[in-house]
């Protein structure tokens, strides 16, 4: 099987080839991120026509790689949600277009299973069940996953994801955003003290699986009007004196971030031991599992729960068209996908896009334990 994977859910433009030996054929990433950087966040319409711009030519790009032309692929995987519903348009647009003129199935693709399957063309002895933890931009989840399709949540996020605790961080420190805030927030909070700054861990009292980041982030920006941090100012023409402070707020926050995510781990753990005991990994994936303190915190946790820790490697984390390529081949090879759409097909047929779409059910005991 050789499937072609394209994603436009959110601000990059992504499309790879991957074969169902798990070979990576080919992987190509048009990014918003300055784009982004220029107007201070992802607006709808413009995300959906920097999308259009690219398409095409990502999709091409992925398969001269792979040396390859439409004739040759089994499939077509295409990321249908959760996501902006104009941006996941141009990628379903796409995929039909391909799919419809070689006669070629479809495979519609959850964004957030994509970021957990990925795990398994990286490890290839990870078998169900498992857990995973998805720490990105929008969503902050822990799953049990028990079978290809069936999956239990067992937390979420009440309100914001550490991806986005970490994008307001980076922007209220005045860093770098013309890459996402994530990596400029690791790499600061190197030179910083992570104790200086006393954050409080969010949810302490709850008994529950769920995460919440917008004290946290409300917690930062008053430490930073605190000390008189001026975010027009750049890091690079900081005072020294200066750029220590944002540092040791960087590294406190960071500490502070991740012990939320540690201790919800543990408890999260613990009710999956109980409901499949048979359960040896835990997946961590989403943008945010390319941080190496968030990496190295978790596999503290993941090794006292006696478990093994599968991280994809950076790559493959943030948004990749691989993912979505190996979804498709996962739910393929079980005779799960659409058949061809037709040739030609006008361009205002009505698409089946799902820009809210939860994976998997709600564990019921977690809601009722939950205070
Ligand atoms: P979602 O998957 O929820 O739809 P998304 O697709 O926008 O969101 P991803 O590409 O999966 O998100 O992840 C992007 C997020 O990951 C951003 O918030 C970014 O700051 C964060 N991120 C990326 N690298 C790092 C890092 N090294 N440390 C911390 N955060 C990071
Ligand atoms: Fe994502």
């Amino acid at each position: 099987l050789v499937v072609l994977g394209i994603e436009t859910s959110c601000d990059d433009t992504a499309a790879a080839v991957v074969n169902s030996n798990g070979e990576i054929l080919s992987q190509v990433i048009s990014s918003q991120a300055e784009l982004l950087a220029r107007y201070g966040g992802v607006a709808p319409k413009m995300a959906e026509e920097a999308h259009a711009l690219v398409i095409d030519q990502v999709v091409q790009e992925a398969l001269d790689k792979a040396n390859l032309t439409e004739k040759d692929l089994t499939a077509v995987a295409v990321t249908i949600g959760p996501g902006l519903s104009l941006c996941l348009r141009v990628g379903v647009q796409k995929a039909r277009k391909v799919a419809g003129s070689h006669n070629l199935p479809l495979v519609g693709v959850h964004h957030m299973e994509a970021h957990t399957l990925v795990a398994r063309l990286v490890e290839r002895e990870l078998q169900f069940p498992f857990m995973a933890l998805l720490v990105s931009g929008g969503h902050n989840l822990l799953i049990l996953a028990r079978d290809l399709g069936h999956y239990i949540q067992l937390g979420t996020t009440v309100d914001d994801a550490i991806g986005e605790a970490y994008d307001k961080t980076a922007k209220w420190l005045g860093l770098d955003l013309r890459r996402s805030g994530g990596p400029a927030v690791e790499e600061l909070a190197r030179e910083g003290d992570a104790k200086s700054v006393k954050f409080k861990v969010p949810m302490k009292q709850h008994k529950d699986c769920n995460f919440s980041y917008a004290g946290l982030k409300t917690q930062v920006r008053l430490a930073i009007e605190a000390k008189r941090i001026n975010a027009e100012i750049s890091l690079a023409s900081a005072s020294d004196e200066e750029r220590q402070a944002r540092a040791d707020i960087a590294a406190s926050f960071q500490r502070v971030a991740v012990l939320h995510l540690e201790e919800k781990c543990e408890r999260a753990i613990e009710w999956a031991l109980n409901i499949e005991p048979s359960i040896n990994h835990l997946v961590v994936s989403g943008g945010v599992a390319s941080n190496k303190y968030v990496r190295s915190r978790l596999d503290e946790v993941v090794k006292r729960k006696g478990l093994k820790l599968v991280c994809p490697p950076p790559s493959l984390c943030t948004d990749n068209g691989v993912m979505i390529a190996w979804t498709g081949i996962e739910h393929f090879r079980l005779g799960r996908f659409d058949p061809p759409p037709p040739a030609n097909e006008p361009e205002d047929v009505v698409l089946d896009l799902r820009p809210r779409w939860p994976l998997g059910e709600e564990y019921a005991e977690g809601k009722s334990e939950a205070r």
